[in-house]
């Protein structure tokens, strides 16, 4: 496949990255990933916006206008066919020597890729729904910036996969936060309830938009946190991403949710989502 690296479209083979890259030293960088459906960009300006606020909280100066980054995603799908699938999209503060302390004035690294996810839209998954595990929340204090530094969510994916389940929702202070890569929601008596905005989480792009269409669609949302035996007594649970849209999570710490089902109005969200993103999509 082609990749983006720094201005240049290489084969992935010949992509290259200093080692002395920041982002690679310290996981120094932030990133984004825009899903691709029927060949087009779901949501492009709400995770080049997002990607503008993380460099901004980071002190980190953008690599190359928004403008510049459309016609890179677009290339990108073009050249590698991609239908269904995503660009992932990282910008680094760059190489420098190694040091705590930054260079004002490094080059930022930029680098995007694409992969295929055929049958993201129709996934089986959101049928069955997904078994959830909760987990204490030891990341650091600043999850509102989607930093590269995502290595207690991998482990929390891998105790989720060990407990045979699909994924983690994190827990601090006994609410919880978030899921290892999507923001968590119950619903109970018709009320969608997702935790409020914060340093504690990162604005999901796909929660914008689904609390959005949720509004529009006359249904009430309130946005609090949440505890687990809150949720295991919950009507509904779900969870939203890029990736996944509206996923149905039918069962937490072995406890089911509601019917132990799929329910109506993660069912009816995700719909609503797809269509409407689809029509928008660019
Ligand atoms: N929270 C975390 C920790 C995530 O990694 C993600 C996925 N990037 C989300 C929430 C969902 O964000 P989005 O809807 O923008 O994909």
């Amino acid at each position: 496949r082609i990749v983006y690296v720094n201005g240049e479209y290489v084969n992935e083979s010949d992509a290259k990255i200093s080692i002395f890259d920041r982002g690679f030293l310290m996981a120094d960088g932030v990133y984004e990933v825009t899903t691709v459906l029927d060949g087009k960009l779901i949501d492009f300006d709400g995770h080049a916006k997002r990607l503008t606020r993380s460099l901004n909280e980071l002190d980190m100066k953008p690599a190359c206008t928004d403008e510049e980054l459309l016609e890179i995603h677009r290339e990108l799908v073009k050249r590698n066919n991609v239908e269904e699938g995503m660009v992932y999209l990282q910008v680094t503060r760059g190489a420098a020597d190694r040091d705590f302390a930054y260079p004002k004035d490094a080059k930022p690294s930029l680098v995007l890729f694409t992969q295929d996810k055929p049958g993201l839209a129709n996934s089986p998954a959101a049928q069955i729904g997904m078994k959830v595990i909760s987990i204490d929340d030891i990341r650091w204090g600043r999850r509102d910036i989607k930093t590269v530094q995502l290595l207690y969510p991998s482990m929390g994916k891998m105790m989720a996969k060990a407990a045979g389940c699909d994924d983690a929702w994190m827990v601090e202070d006994g609410s919880v936060t978030e899921g290892t890569s999507n923001n968590a929601y119950i619903v109970k008596d018709g009320v969608i309830i997702t935790r409020h905005l914060g340093n504690e989480i990162l604005s999901g792009i796909t929660r914008a938009a689904v609390l959005r269409f949720a509004k529009e669609a006359q249904m009430k949302v309130e946005e609090r946190s949440f505890t687990i035996s809150e949720a295991q007594d919950a009507d509904e649970a779900f969870v939203t991403s890029a990736s996944t849209f509206v996923m149905p999570v039918v069962e937490i710490d072995g406890t089911a949710v509601g019917t132990g089902n799929v329910g109506p109005v993660a069912s009816r969200l995700r719909e609503i989502y797809l269509d409407e993103m689809r029509k928008a999509a660019i």
